[in-house]
């Protein structure tokens, strides 16, 4: 299954060199669009290749589906995650599917085989109120900034595994503050000879896969917002849905040895279409794969962009069309060696014999 999704995340007309849905191709050969790179290159790179392996009268053994779905960018809960769990999905039987990737600005194409999952904290503080200008223990402000700077360090801590070249950036537990919400309002501001008496921080937290959540979430309630300082948390509700885990604890993962097929079907046709593979990444964010990792089936992310500025969401997207046109290269190798392919059980027979 060639999956893609066909929405993109709203642009700042003003803020870029070309308009971002007239898909300008400028004079070096830069296709500007919002959703060049994220991902409407890849769905039109699928229905390319495809059309070529036709026109040279290429025949499948398996079938091939295209899918482009809707509502990615605002997590997909009406459109991959409904679609997964559909008859119609059911019906298709898939063995593999693939998914969009990232941009490389080198000249390795990236395929990614997990995902961190996201984590939406909220810590709430509450404390008795009291003058501005009284020095006490235990206030909802000062206890929720002790929070934040234990937060603060050990962001520091991850950050410097990447800074140091140790881990990238999917391989970490990722925490930024996403908001702050304090204070008593007053006609012309926040009332200032007061201490509040409830204080909130908002983070987003990116998990991979293979992180200990168990004893994040335990730091979450003993070190971050303990009950002993009159703290308490909630976790957003993607946390429990999509979690990088399976039921049973396990990450969710799709193998990139041995024992998935898919996988070397991948890295040898990306190299008989000339282009390079890097080490297979966990995606730093969220892509609409995890619904398919969730049932057990083996899904790649992969967008052929390399020698590319990572631009997707940002203003002024572009993709050069060498790249663009090379990619469609790179999928005809993939779906010839996808279609192709039989599973064999251990006495030579397919796996649909059996
Ligand atoms: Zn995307």
């Amino acid at each position: 299954m060639l999956y893609s999704h066909t929405d993109v995340v709203p642009a700042e007309h003003d803020k870029w060199v070309h308009h971002p849905f007239e898909g300008h191709l400028d004079s070096v050969g830069r296709i500007y669009a919002r959703g060049s790179q994220d991902m409407k290159c890849v769905g039109m790179q699928y229905l390319e290749a495809v059309r070529r392996l036709k026109g040279w009268g290429f025949q499948p053994k398996r079938n091939v589906y295209l899918v482009f779905a809707p509502d990615e960018e605002i997590g997909g809960h009406d459109g991959a995650e409904k679609f997964s769990l559909s008859e119609v999905f059911q019906g298709l039987n898939v063995g593999i599917v693939l998914d969009e990737g990232l941009a490389s600005p080198d000249e390795h194409y990236r395929a990614f085989y997990g995902e961190r999952s996201p984590w939406w904290l909220v810590i709430k503080a509450v404390g008795a109120p009291g003058h501005g200008s009284k020095l006490y223990d235990n206030s909802a402000m000062e206890n929720l900034l002790k929070s934040i700077e234990s937060i603060r360090r050990y962001r520091a801590s991850q950050f410097d595994l990447i800074k140091a070249g140790l881990k990238a950036d999917g391989d970490v537990v990722s925490i930024n503050l996403a908001f702050l919400k304090a204070g008593t309002p007053s006609p012309t501001g926040f009332v200032m000879n007061l201490q509040p008496s409830e204080a909130e921080a908002g983070f987003d937290i990116r998990v991979p896969p293979t992180a200990d959540a168990e004893s994040l979430e335990r730091r979450i309630a003993e070190e971050w917002a303990p009950s002993w300082r009159n703290m308490s948390f909630r976790l957003g509700q993607f946390k429990q849905k999509v979690s990088g885990h399976d039921a049973s604890g396990k990450p969710l993962v799709t193998k990139t040895d041995s024992s998935n097929p898919w996988w070397a079907l991948l890295e040898n046709a990306v190299q008989e279409a000339g282009g390079k593979l890097g080490k297979p990444e966990i995606f730093p964010a969220s892509t609409d794969a995890r619904y398919f990792r969730n049932l057990g089936l083996p899904a790649i992310g992969f967008s052929p962009m390399a020698n590319t500025p990572i631009l997707l969401h940002d203003h002024n997207e572009y993709l050069h069309k060498d790249e663009y046109l090379k990619g469609i290269k790179i999928y005809e190798s993939i779906i010839k060696a996808y279609a192709s392919f039989v599973e064999h059980g251990s006495d030579g027979r397919t796996k649909d014999e059996l």
